[in-house]
């Protein structure tokens, strides 16, 4: 980005404004994307997915506005998470990645949503040291909707059992449900099926009534499939480069 004379390349000035020009875009994607599908735009809550990007943008994002922020790794999440915490910002905290269960004692320290519980062991951990923690986290099921367990995610039939086991879990609450559009699946179709298996849980559940679908590329799918959370990164704070703290 070239800038003018004088002024510091990647400024905070300049890097408000570049954020608050992609928040505008962005914002307008989701309203068009609700009256498509004849949904009000409150409806759905926008997560900054701020992965290798500076606590600095978090603080900026939460200045514009935007304070729900997702993370997928524990060990670039935690010292993010302690350093709004010392600033005050009063971000809620969404974990999107694969957690490890060796993990389970940092992330439930400050997550309040983990979008990516997908097995019984999992949620024994989190739960445990949520409780032992006095916090509560609530919990999505992350779906796989190719069935293909590399990619993480419960195959749809262990859905019910993984929900069950977070419902009972002390320490954690189900919200609902997450997913990832597998490719080569059209995203419309991808996002279908999780609404089918998101019904089936708030059939069981009611309150587990969020659907955590939709990145940068593939949010208008998702919101015409009901989703009630998107996750979006690239179109907000553009192409990831590695992280440095
Ligand atoms: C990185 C990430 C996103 C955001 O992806 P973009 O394509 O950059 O919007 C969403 N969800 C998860 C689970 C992610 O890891």
């Amino acid at each position: 980005m070239s800038t003018a004379a004088g002024e510091p390349a990647g400024g905070a000035a300049s890097r408000r404004a570049e954020l608050a020009a992609s928040l505008q875009a962005l914002r307008g994607r989701i309203a068009a994307a609700c009256a498509a599908a004849g949904r009000p735009s409150g409806e759905v809550t926008l997560i900054a997915v701020t992965k290798t990007f500076p606590v600095s943008d978090i603080e900026l994002l939460a200045d514009l506005g935007v304070l729900d922020i997702g993370e997928n790794k524990d060990q670039e999440a935690a010292p993010k998470a302690a350093r709004c915490a010392a600033d005050d910002v009063p971000v809620t905290w969404h974990f999107v990645g694969s957690v490890q269960v060796n993990k389970a004692a940092s992330v439930s320290s400050y997550a309040h949503v983990v979008h990516s519980v997908d097995r019984l062991r999992l949620v024994l951990a989190l739960g445990r040291r949520a409780s032992a923690a006095g916090r509560t986290v609530t919990c999505l099921v992350q779906v796989s909707l190719d069935g293909d367990p590399g990619r993480g995610g419960a195959a749809i039939g262990e859905v019910p059992a993984v929900a069950e086991a977070i419902a009972g879990q002390d320490g954690l609450l189900l919200g609902g449900v997450m997913a990832i559009a597998p490719q080569p699946m059209p995203p419309a179709s991808a996002f279908g099926r999780l609404r089918e298996v998101a019904e089936q849980v708030r059939s069981a559940y009611p309150a587990a009534t969020m659907i955590s679908a939709g990145m940068s590329g593939d949010l208008e799918e998702a919101i015409a499939k009901g989703a009630t959370h998107v996750r979006v990164g690239t179109a907000l704070l553009g192409g990831r480069r590695p992280f440095v703290r």
